[in-house]
């Protein structure tokens, strides 16, 4: 018999060589009908393969990540499975599983697979996976594994083997095809009910431009059908609500290829959103003790060997700026840390000054792959909302405190309903890797937990996904149609005072060393105005949208009166502007209403004639005749209501 310790710590026993499945049928037959995979001592483990010793066990449905992975997985086998039937001596690169389904590279020789091929492949995969075909895992020796493919000219997998250690090769086969896989495997392909194949691009063997470009066929599936069908409408809508199709739409930015790939620019609505959204920042950052700094956009090299940035960030990196005389080397600024750590020293510090929190809308610039930018949520040069928190080990959780009321405030503002936050914590077995001490771990871990639960916070804790210079809090919202987005982090920093040798003289006259806590709630204004944008369609919080109302004369009669109420509403601070043309009212109030301005207010010779004005709100429809100034008062208490 061997033990098996379950994730609640529970212990059964089972026969030696029970296989997952065998023992999720013992649980209950239910359960064995639901599991596609499994982790066996923290190994992934196909749900047929057996356990010969003692052992913890994890089961995982296709809900969960490794379940995900490991159907997906399965279905590229399954994808290459029919492909190899449709085109008979197609070659095969790799075929793993990503976020959202699954891919495969392949090289079909003279053949050119191209949109229309799909649905004929789709149909392949759904007879092969009706076959019940079961995927078997097998050991190979590493020159069984050359044999075997130089035989079938896979010379793509042939380099892959060649690559690996001895000993570590496995197989899987499921139907006529046998793929070099590490698994794991669902148990047999009758489960994959549901297939769409969603994309072809063009992909380099490994990475490298200068070798053959395969055809990558990107797909998912699902265990039923109604799933499909629920992931295509939410791709519908993930499309309608495209950041770059609705910036574009609303004017609100542009990318130019003669200014460069990933740069975004900023047009005049655009700015003004991303203005208010800074200044309402500001706004909530001052009232909880920040102070503002400015800092250039370049440092010297010898800054960021300091700051241990340019080992990070200076290969993959801008080539540096070199000054015609001097012989200096400038880079862009990847972070804002090293320039604020200087700031930090600007003059010797006391406890008294602590916490000292230094906060920078600073612009930073990354080297990114031009395949990897999208949108504003990849670019290559972005404003980050960063501040810099010094202060001492025990102030920390007080700290973190102030920044988690200062994230509730902006959600609410925003009108974020959902989030979660995940806490990453050292990995206590293997502590060499971490720098700091033992205590002052233990201090933050602390601190970080207690605020997250004294604030209500829901959070997942990890272990072992704290960065190697301290723990931190991660943000992540999930959007209107139900996407989750990773925001912003706060993070403990043990290791840059460390580095920029940082003091403050402690109420015993002694130096001590400050932590630093790195906060950027947004993580970035490009990243935060795309997500934005996609969780409300561009229908923005009412306090935040470039165009609040506007005023809609039925007919050119009433431009006077409209102009009338429009400075009445501009000087009460609603940015309002007014539709002139010389077109139908219905033409207007469409127009208007694509453009996602809130409020319409229409007016013809009732309202001209009582002083007053119609009122139709975007998504409600008409709210009514009003006076001006009743209109002035609910518009402030709404906008209030939001703010508070
Ligand atoms: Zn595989
Ligand atoms: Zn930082």
């Amino acid at each position: 018999m061997i033990q098996i310790t379950f994730p609640d710590n529970s212990i059964k026993e089972f026969e030696k060589g029970s296989t997952p499945l065998q023992i999720a049928e013992k649980i209950s037959s239910q359960l064995a009908r639901e599991i596609v995979a499994a982790t066996v001592n923290s190994e992934a483990w196909d749900i047929t393969r057996p356990i010969d010793e003692n052992a913890t066990l994890q089961l995982h449905k296709f809900e969960s990540k490794e379940g995900k992975h490991a159907f997906w997985h399965s279905s590229a086998h399954l994808m290459a499975e029919a492909l190899q039937e449709l085109y008979p001596g197609i070659k095969f690169g790799i075929g793993p599983a990503i976020e959202n389904g699954f891919y495969y590279d392949v090289d079909a020789g003279d053949r050119v697979i191209a949109e229309k091929d799909l649905a004929a492949i789709e149909n392949k995969m759904l007879e092969l996976a009706r076959g019940k075909q079961e995927f078997e895992r097998k050991d190979v020796s590493k020159q069984e594994a050359l044999d075997y493919f130089a035989a079938k000219d896979e010379i793509y997998k042939v380099e892959l083997i060649n690559d690996l250690e001895d000993g570590t090769i496995t197989y899987y086969t499921q139907g006529n095809f046998t793929d070099l896989c590490r698994g794991p495997h669902i148990a047999n392909s009758e489960i994959i009910k549901a297939v769409k194949l969603l994309n072809i691009a063009g992909a380099y063997w490994r990475g490298d431009e200068k070798r053959k470009q395969l055809t990558r066929i990107y797909g998912i599936s699902f265990p039923k059908k109604k799933m499909l069908d629920e992931y295509l409408e939410l791709l519908e809508q993930a499309k309608l609500r495209d950041h770059r199709k609705i910036g574009k739409e609303m004017e609100l930015f542009m990318f130019s290829q003669r200014v460069g790939q990933g740069l975004p620019m900023w047009l005049p609505k655009g700015t003004l959103l991303r203005e208010r959204l800074e200044q309402f920042l500001k706004n909530v950052q001052r009232k909880h003790g920040y102070q503002q700094v400015m800092t250039p956009h370049i440092g010297q090299k010898e800054l960021y060997v300091t700051s241990g940035h340019y080992a990070k960030y200076g290969k993959d990196s801008f080539q540096p700026i070199h000054t015609p005389a001097e012989g200096e080397e400038f880079l862009l600024k990847p972070m804002n840390c090293p320039h604020h750590c200087e700031i930090y020293k600007f003059k010797p510090r006391s406890y008294k000054d602590l916490p000292l929190r230094l906060a920078e809308f600073g612009t930073v610039y990354r080297y990114e792959q031009s395949g990897e930018l999208h949108g504003l949520t990849r670019v290559r040069g972005f404003t980050q909302d960063d501040a810099h928190i010094f202060c001492t080990p025990e102030q920390l959780k007080e700290e973190f405190c102030k920044v988690i009321d200062i994230i509730f405030h902006i959600f609410k503002a925003l009108d974020f309903k959902e989030f979660e936050a995940q806490v990453s914590l050292r990995d206590k077995s293997n502590t060499e890797k971490y720098i700091g001490s033992d205590e002052n771990w233990e201090k933050a871990e602390r601190a970080i937990i207690e605020a997250a639960a004294e604030k209500g916070l829901e959070t997942v804790v990890e272990y072992g996904e704290a960065a190697f210079y301290g723990p931190k809090l991660d943000f992540m919202i999930k959007d209107a149609i139900g996407r989750r987005w990773q925001l912003g982090t706060i993070q403990v920093d043990y290791n840059l005072p460390e580095r920029f040798d940082l003091e403050y003289i402690g109420s015993d006259d002694q130096r001590h060393r400050p932590v630093m806590i790195h906060r950027a709630p947004f993580g970035s204004m490009e990243r935060f105005v795309a997500v934005l944008i996609e969780h409300t369609g561009g229908k923005f919080p009412l306090w935040l949208t470039p165009e609040q109302a506007v005023v809609i004369p039925v007919s050119e009669k009433y431009n006077d009166y409209a102009k009338k109420v429009l400075n009445l509403l501009n000087n009460s601070d609603i940015r309002t502007l007014v539709d002139e043309r010389n077109e139908k009212v219905g033409k207007k109030i469409r127009d208007n209403e694509l453009k996602r301005i809130p409020y319409l207010i229409i007016v013809g010779e009732n309202e001209a004639n009582d002083g007053t004005i119609s009122v139709r709100k975007q998504g409600e429809g008409d709210k009514g005749v009003m006076k001006t100034e009743d209109f002035i008062a609910q518009f402030s208490q709404e906008v209030e209501e939001m703010m508070k």
